[in-house]
């Protein structure tokens, strides 16, 4: 493997241009509020009612690790399935129902029509957005990949489907360091997109020569290498989980980086008791699960006085409740649409990381 500058970061956006990202990113995220807090007898009424309209419809819930534990629970008691996004993906596509319901963000509810074009895709709130996502628009992206024509596109499933048409390849975190060792070893070179921490760990590990989009995940971008290694002083007999979105400094420390269900795999076969998790906080629910009996921390952020985004909890991942769910279901409201042709488009890529990640499978 050569030797990289593990520091360099190819920034190719202008400052200009990051400020609006910044600003577009502020105005969803004062959209973003968090739905009341049900009382026990309003949560027990709508489970009920959530479960009779998923028979009626031929429904299933597919959630992701990230939001409430209510919503999971529901998921799995009701034959739903939760997972991160290249799972979810999945099992949309291979599930019998009639309609899916996504509870997540944005990009995964269109990607699981793109995947499952015949089927109805619902959720609970379509408000439900991710920074990446905001901070890669298809015109500038699609300009970028212009000017580099010599380069393999490879996308982020936290992307439009409209970015995700313009790539050769989409990826999750679970499989991007495995697709691109494997592109590199071709002698492919990489552009990526769009998340800069994601992108500079892959390259640091496979050492391949990457272009960088310049975007990041408010939440993982609280974590704080400083913080981490005070924690660590303080529980040293704790392993420390951390997703590669996390910057630089964090996954140092970190004794392994990998995708959420990684990381859930590595609470349950490290002998540790303790684990410092840097990811958002939802994967609380299932980490308790699925390693009982272990104790599970929070990754410091920027801390006290910090803005709320800084509390390892996605805000947007946070808009979805019991309530939206029962909602969508019961009116059929908050569907997802993707235009058929770019959905074809968008399939070629999404085609291919499935194609991959089920040849690599043990
Ligand atoms: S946690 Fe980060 S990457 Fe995931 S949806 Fe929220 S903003 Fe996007």
């Amino acid at each position: 493997m050569r030797e990289i500058d593990h520091t360099r970061v190819t920034s190719v956006v202008d400052e200009e241009r990051l400020i609006a990202d910044s600003l577009l990113v502020k105005r969803h995220l004062d959209r973003a509020v968090p739905p009341g807090v049900p009382s026990a007898r309003e949560r027990a009424a709508y489970r009920g009612a959530i479960m009779e309209l998923l028979e009626r419809r031929n429904a299933m819930i597919v959630a992701h690790y990230y939001v409430d534990a209510d919503l999971q629970e529901l998921a799995e008691e009701t034959g739903g399935f939760v997972g991160d996004s290249l799972e979810m993906a999945r099992f949309g596509r291979d599930c019998d129902a009639d309609v899916l319901l996504v509870a997540g963000v944005r990009f995964m509810g269109e990607t699981a029509k793109i995947l499952s074009p015949d089927k109805t895709v619902l959720m609970p709130t379509l408000e439900a957005t991710c920074s990446l996502d905001l901070a890669c628009p298809i015109d500038e992206f699609s300009r970028f990949c212009d000017a580099h024509p010599e380069h393999t596109v490879v996308v982020y499933a936290n992307t439009s489907a409209a970015v995700k048409a313009r790539a050769d390849w989409v990826v999750t975190s679970s499989i991007a360091v495995d697709l691109v060792d494997h592109l590199a070893a071709e002698g492919e070179k990489i552009l990526w997109a769009p998340d800069r921490h994601l992108g500079a760990y892959i390259e640091r590990v496979t050492g391949a020569e990457m272009l960088l989009w310049d975007a990041a995940c408010i939440v993982h971008e609280e974590f704080k290498a400083r913080g981490l290694r005070d924690l660590v002083r303080v529980y040293p007999e704790a392993a420390v989980l951390a997703h590669p979105e996390s910057p630089a400094g964090v996954l140092e420390l970190a004794d392994f980086v990998g995708s959420t269900t990684q990381i859930i795999r590595a609470a349950r076969e490290f002998p540790n008791r303790q684990f410092i998790v840097a990811t958002d906080q939802g994967i609380f629910h299932k980490l308790q699960m699925e390693a009982p009996g272990k104790e599970f921390i929070v990754a410091p952020t920027a801390g006290n006085g910090a803005e709320c985004r800084s509390c390892a909890s996605c805000p947007w991942m946070g808009m979805n409740s019991l309530q939206q769910l029962h909602d969508s279901l019961e009116t059929g409201g908050n569907e997802v649409h993707v235009d058929f042709q770019l959905g074809r488009q968008a399939m070629v890529p999404l085609q291919r990381m499935l194609d991959f990640a089920a040849n690599r499978r043990p």
